[in-house]
């Protein structure tokens, strides 16, 4: 049941629905969008979100493991479904089960997953370059080789950008190497006539940035972008794209109390007040996914106004200076995330403060948190 008790999180449908079509209008109409709804659909909720995009018409997702695969097959979702990283053969039994599509991670892993006696859906992974996953772009005969494999299903290759998220010259041309690597993988292909397969290369940022041949490819694996966030915040890329937050994270105070100066609070008492002082113990912490690193650093929005976030953030709650909160009391609700009257903390800045991006804090949202689009 959704709880807005203690802390949650709100998804904002119309918002998920403009971003979705954003994209679908920088894209050409050959290249559909197979969203990234790995890590809880970046913590927004993998059922809810990839119901929505399946009522939007959506037929393809990509997952990060089969786990993930599994459950969105088991809440009713359709089409194909991707998992983007290593499956150990333990776990065939399940894609075969669930109907899903595993990336081959390299020729080796090919042979393996040929040997399990059923056909499996695959998409050949190609390394361009990232060095993570996907069988070497310059070895043309391994990657035709593995047509010949009795037990794979193949359709589709697809390849990773490691710097499209740069914008440095260095790092553009780079994705223009990228992207030359796999269109040569491509050719070879074809010229070997194998066909029937699908080709993606971009995620979020391989189609903000807009310097590749879209029209090559027939799936963009979005994530980020579509769920209106950035990484790292970017004037530029906000700009010219309108993206907008579909998260919004919540929770309640608890309690209020006044310190007089120079007393401590918190764990290990990091912080002091310097003079009279209101404190506001909320209910979330970093079980729900607040970063420990907001200690004695972050800040929120109650009432429509700022605070800080003093002590250290504890597992289940934490605490914060409402000094200058007029009428502030137990039970308002603190916004961690998403707009409060006039002002509004985008998950970018909440990163920021936390030293880190926002796929991170996104995809670190605990279970504990309900979700629902209001
Ligand atoms: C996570 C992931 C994506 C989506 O990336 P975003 O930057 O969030 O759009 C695409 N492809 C692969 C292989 C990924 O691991």
């Amino acid at each position: 049941m959704y709880q807005k008790g203690r802390a949650w999180i709100e998804l904002n449908r119309a918002h998920l629905h403009h971003n979705v079509r954003l994209f679908q209008r920088i894209l050409p109409k050959s290249c559909q969008l197979m969203p990234a709804i790995k890590a809880n659909a970046y913590g927004h909720g993998a059922e809810l979100i990839g119901k929505e995009l399946h009522k939007m018409g959506i037929t393809q997702y990509c997952v990060a493991c089969a786990e993930e695969g599994v459950r969105l097959r088991q809440s009713g979702i359709t089409g194909e479904i991707l998992i983007l990283g290593y499956t150990h053969p333990q776990d065939f039994e399940r894609l075969r089960k669930y109907r899903l599509t595993q990336t081959v991670v390299d020729y080796t892993y090919g042979r393996e997953l040929s040997a399990y006696g059923y056909p499996l859906l695959v998409h050949i992974g190609i390394d361009t370059g990232m060095h993570r996953l996907g069988e070497d772009s310059t070895h043309i005969d391994k990657i035709q080789k593995l047509w010949d494999l009795p037990g794979l299903c193949i359709t589709g290759v697809f390849s990773h950008l490691c710097t499209s998220d740069g914008t440095s010259r260095k790092e553009q041309m780079f994705v223009k190497l990228q992207e030359r690597r796999f269109l040569q993988v491509i050719k070879s292909l074809k010229k070997a006539r194998k066909t029937g397969f699908a080709t993606h290369l971009q995620g979020s940022y391989g189609i903000l940035n807009g310097n590749l041949l879209h029209g090559h490819y027939q799936y963009a694996r979005a994530g980020i972008a579509l769920y209106g966030a950035l990484s790292e915040s970017s004037a530029l890329l906000s700009q010219k794209y309108p993206l907008k937050p579909v998260l919004s994270l919540k929770a309640r105070i608890a309690c209020i109390r006044e310190l007089s100066e120079g007393e401590g609070a918190g764990y290990g008492l990091t912080w002091h007040a310097d003079k009279r002082r209101l404190l506001a113990a909320v209910s979330i912490g970093y079980a729900d996914g607040i970063p420990r690193t907001l200690s004695n650093k972050g800040h929120v929005l109650i009432k429509g106004e700022k605070a800080p976030v003093v002590g250290r953030v504890c597992m289940d709650q934490l605490l914060l200076d409402v000094t200058k909160i007029k009428g502030v009391q137990s039970k308002d609700e603190v916004v961690f995330i998403g707009k409060s009257g006039e002002k509004e903390i985008k998950v970018e800045e909440m990163a920021r403060e936390a030293g880190t991006i926002s796929n991170e804090i996104l995809s670190g949202l605990s279970d504990r948190l309900c979700r629902m689009f209001v």
